[in-house]
């Protein structure tokens, strides 16, 4: 079968990290064009706007949206009514009834929207999945500590509204909370710590419960210098087990269950190529109704301004 003809729209970090490595290894995509204000791609044509870009290649049958969320609904919405399939980066927007109108037009098309959770795909993943299902879980504890200036440097966007804050990361670890815990959590209190100068949270404790009453925490935090944490605990009846560096390790009472290399947009492109095949969309937003969860139920702080 012939690739998929794939375009990209918003040429920055993400894209030149992992979206371009991942679609270079798979033959199911060819990448045949990009729109972005500044970014190009070399060798590809390049556009300003996913408009002109959708004009002048009509072959592209499919999309990868890689801009910061809030400007995602917009192309998204071009694409779709120009027959396109969508893949939409983490987080798939900036808020959920935009999402949801973007799954509603993709079913009446007949188009594969894919809301994308890389950390999902981490090696280590579906094994601590595994394990908890068999397992009698006592609590579980999130720790997603890292330094912004390192890893968002000059990021104006994910600073103002919509732009998420340090929930920009700690969406990775409630995507893989919501795929590795038994039962559907939720939200019980939340303090959200936001900068004088910013309209997104620097940090953020949050409390979950499942309905038989196990407890989940989780501390987000973007003051984070020295060793970064990614980690997941949870207390169990066959010991700890601890699902680190995002999800690439998964020990069990000290014991190396899995560790594995990066695998994590190779697999988001395998899964946008079967969900294509397939005529079906996946699109779960569990990761970031918990985000609005906490904006809506978490109690604020006011904390020092912060400066790149
Ligand atoms: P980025 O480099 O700041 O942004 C990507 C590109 O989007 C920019 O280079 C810019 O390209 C375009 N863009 C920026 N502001 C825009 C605006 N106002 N309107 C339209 N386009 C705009 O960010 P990134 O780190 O790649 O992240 C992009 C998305 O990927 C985010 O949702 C993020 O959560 C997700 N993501 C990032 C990482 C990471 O490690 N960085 C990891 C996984 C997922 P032009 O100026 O050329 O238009």
């Amino acid at each position: 079968m012939s690739p998929i003809k794939l375009a990209i729209v918003g040429v920055g970090k993400i894209v030149r990290d992992q979206h371009l490595p991942a679609i270079a290894a798979n033959p199911d995509f060819e990448l045949i064009a990009t729109a972005s204000r500044h970014g190009t791609v070399e060798g590809i044509p390049a556009f300003i706007s996913i408009e002109a870009m959708l004009e002048a290649v009509p072959d592209i049958q499919a999309v990868s949206l890689c801009m910061p969320p809030q400007y995602r609904y917009q192309a998204a919405l071009s694409a779709l009514e120009a027959g396109k399939h969508v893949f939409l980066e983490k987080p798939p927007g900036a808020s959920l009834s935009e999402v949801e109108d973007l799954i509603r037009l993709a079913a009446s098309k007949g188009l594969s929207l894919f809301a994308s959770w890389h950390s999902r795909h981490a090696p280590a993943v579906e094994a601590a999945r595994a394990f908890l299902a068999d397992a009698k879980i006592a609590s579980v504890e999130i720790i997603w500590k890292e330094d912004v200036r390192q890893w968002h440097p000059n990021q104006e966007w994910i600073w103002q509204a919509g732009g998420l804050g340090v929930f920009d990361p700690g969406i990775n670890a409630l995507s893989i909370m919501t795929r590795i815990l038994p039962r559907p959590a939720f939200l019980t209190a939340a303090e959200l710590t936001f900068p004088d100068n910013r309209d997104a949270p620097i940090a953020a404790s949050l409390s979950f419960r499942d309905r038989t009453g196990m407890p989940v925490t989780a501390e987000f935090d973007w003051r984070q210098t020295g060793k970064q944490s990614w980690d997941i605990r949870a207390e169990t009846d066959q010991g700890l087990m601890v699902l680190s560096d995002g999800g690439a390790r998964l020990t069990v009472a000290d014991s190396i269950h899995v560790c594995g290399k990066d695998e994590e947009y190779p697999g988001l492109y395998r899964r946008f190529a079967e969900i294509i095949a397939e005529g079906t969309s996946d699109a779960d937003l569990s990761p970031l109704t918990h985000v609005a969860d906490a904006f809506m139920l978490g109690r604020r702080r006011i904390t020092e301004a912060f400066h790149d």
